[in-house]
């Protein structure tokens, strides 16, 4: 059975929410005497420390246990007159199949119920750090099973990720140690390795190898990321074709060991672009859509009139004509054709920035299994390689909207941290319709046209 405990942190999907209340509601205090030590494995590449930039508290819907809740109450903070226009805390929903569950309260901007002035937390300053719902206590770490141990990834919706600013997260284990052991259940068992493909099932020693391979393929700083990718997607593809009735274990290093080496002449440069087919576009802009669309539980507008505006958009993101709609509050309705011209060239920052990102998420197992959807690693990949134009494709658009014909690196910095808030946590990107939606660009061969195209 698929184990629960690896989703990470806060989340504006619902079903990762419940997923998270579960692990919340199981005892987890306990388990820490007779539990072996838990065998982390950080990112090797990423620095981290909270800035208090107080973003996490105001794009996440943040749901809490029953004991969280009882415990916020028993706060007193009905009596204290710091909430804002004396706001409940605590919002009761129920789910499909009515089983009660909770989340905090958010201001009329989204924001968090306990969020002050200052962009602050309420609860931390009344009551110390330990006393937050633990959902906020993870954000921005995210923690999913490799092989015997857990891999720690992080969230790049937080600027201090993207910006990669604070300790290595290697000089951290004992502070990303306390949170994992709140997060992994009592009594985890070893799961499965993600699988491959939908009919191929390796094990974990080998789907490591694999996993390996891709952070190395991704790791020289000299080469530009696309170009990376498109060597990536080269021996990935051959791998996918392999029959694995022979091909396990060292014969399986052996084969890896050949393609990586083989991939840099086969894919020796970025090719020329072409302009992707209008279907191609048409499926790419409903994906980059559905990552620049900004839901929060506050902002989302479920009635008849919010629902027809989500259609009117789709059908506009379709048709790619006239004007882009209003998904988030930074990118104007701008031309459709204003972001297919050239940009120019990737500045150091971006290709590092992107390059962290890719390898974390790797090394962290953030982009298969039970970190995305569940789905296997090959499919996994593929969506993955797909936020590079889908980022560039919303770098454009905050250029655009600021009036410049050139991306600069607070551009894609800012659209990564768009694209990553829904990446593995938006409902919708789950849904069969998105899942084949990447399938079918991959299959036509635009995966790589839209990497080529996108980082001109
Ligand atoms: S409880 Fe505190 S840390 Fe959590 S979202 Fe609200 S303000 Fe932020």
């Amino acid at each position: 059975m698929t184990p629960t405990w690896q989703v990470g942190s806060l989340s504006s999907s619902p079903q990762l929410n419940s997923m998270i209340i579960r692990i919340l509601n199981s005892s987890r205090r306990d388990y820490r005497n007779f539990m072996p030590r838990l065998q982390l494995e950080l990112p090797t590449i990423q620095n981290w420390n909270c800035h208090n930039c107080s973003g996490c508290c105001k794009q996440h819907g943040i749901f809490i246990t029953e004991e969280e809740k009882e415990r916020i109450e028993s706060q007193n903070w009905a009596a204290s007159n710091e909430i804002p226009d004396n706001m409940e805390t605590v919002v009761t929903e129920r789910n499909l199949i009515g089983k009660k569950k909770y989340r905090l309260a958010q201001q009329e901007d989204g924001s968090c119920v306990f969020l002050d002035e200052q962009g602050l937390c309420r609860i931390h300053g009344k009551f110390g750090e330990k006393a937050k719902p633990l959902a906020c206590r993870i954000y921005p770490y995210a923690f999913h099973p490799k092989g015997n141990g857990i891999a720690v990834s992080l969230r790049f919706s937080c600027p201090s990720v993207t910006q990669n600013l604070g300790k290595s997260i290697t000089r951290q284990n004992k502070e990303v140690r306390e949170i994992a052991e709140l997060v992994v259940p009592e009594g985890r068992k070893q799961s499965a390795a993600p699988k491959l493909t939908n009919k191929v099932q390796l094990t974990w020693e080998e789907t490591l190898d694999i996993v390996n391979a891709l952070d190395e393929s991704l790791a020289d700083e000299q080469t530009p990321v696309a170009l990376k990718l498109l060597r990536t997607y080269f021996w990935i593809d051959l791998i996918q074709k392999t029959n694995f009735k022979n091909i396990r274990g060292e014969r399986l290093r052996e084969l890896l060991n050949l393609l990586t080496t083989a991939a840099p002449e086969e894919v020796p440069t970025i090719p020329e672009p072409h302009p992707p087919s209008k279907v191609a576009l048409m499926q790419f802009r409903l994906l980059a859509g559905q990552y620049a669309r900004k839901d929060t539980f506050a902002s989302m507008d479920t009635s008849a009139g919010g629902r027809m505006k989500q259609l009117k958009s789709a059908t506009q993101l379709s048709s790619g004509t006239g004007l882009l709609p209003k998904l988030h509050p930074d990118l104007n309705e701008v031309p459709f054709e204003a972001l297919e011209g050239t940009f120019g060239k990737l500045s150091e920052e971006s290709e590092e920035l992107f390059t962290r990102y890719l390898r974390v998420k790797i090394q962290g197992m953030h982009f298969c299994g039970p970190a995305y959807y569940n789905i296997n690693l090959i499919d996994g990949l593929h969506a993955l390689m797909l936020v590079f134009p889908a980022t560039m494709w919303i770098a454009r658009w905050r250029a655009v909207t600021q009036a410049r014909s050139k991306i600069i690196a607070e551009d894609v910095r800012e659209a990564l941290e768009i694209v990553d808030h829904q990446h593995g946590y938006s409902p919708v990107l789950g849904t069969w319709g998105s899942r084949k939606r990447v399938t079918t660009m991959v299959q036509m061969g635009d995966l790589q046209n839209l990497i080529v195209w996108y980082q001109r």
